[in-house]
């Protein structure tokens, strides 16, 4: 019986959108910089990178990470320890002169046990918090209102970081 192929090349395209990168979306990101608006990376340093979570547990949400895939502090370096921490001082600077929090959750979670969601790439999570932002609608609804978006958020905090001068490592 002949075979027959049906040819239909425009369909790259489409397959292409379907495709997800493999992998740690971190590493991913980091390995990309021509796709930084599209990965949400605020700042990129020698060892280490600012990316705003794209499910949010508030507004705000940015994970600071080494540019190596490591899991632990314990595979850290000093200077990336040094780095990482300053990362999130001037993550908190940049938050405080944008969106003005009240106050901030700044933390890591080893293992998916302790609510790692990608347990093999640390990361530090800075989440600003404001008065009264545990609502009814969290309590009551599970539901969480995020006020903007991550695209005018990143916008906000690139145009802060330019006037002045984050992060100044
Ligand atoms: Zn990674």
């Amino acid at each position: 019986m002949e075979r027959k192929s049906l040819w239909a090349p425009w369909r790259i395209a489409y397959i292409r959108t379907l495709k997800k990168p493999e992998g740690c979306f971190l590493c991913h990101s980091f390995a990309r910089p021509e796709s930084d608006d599209e990965n949400l990376l605020l700042w990129r340093t020698k060892k280490s990178m600012v990316v705003l979570n794209r499910f949010p547990y508030n507004n705000g949400h940015l994970l600071i990470c080494p540019a190596r895939h490591i899991a632990d502090l314990d595979d850290t370096t000093d200077e990336e320890m040094l780095e990482l921490m300053k990362l999130v001082r001037e993550a908190q600077r940049a938050l405080s002169m944008t969106i003005e929090p009240h106050g901030f959750n700044v933390g890591l979670n080893f293992g998916r046990c302790a609510g790692a969601g990608l347990p093999g790439h640390m990361h530090i999570h800075v989440v600003p918090r404001w008065d009264g932002d545990t609502s009814f609608m969290s309590t009551c609804t599970d539901t969480k209102v995020v006020s903007q978006s991550v695209d005018d958020l990143l916008a906000e905090l690139r145009a802060a970081s330019t006037a002045h001068g984050l992060p100044g490592l």
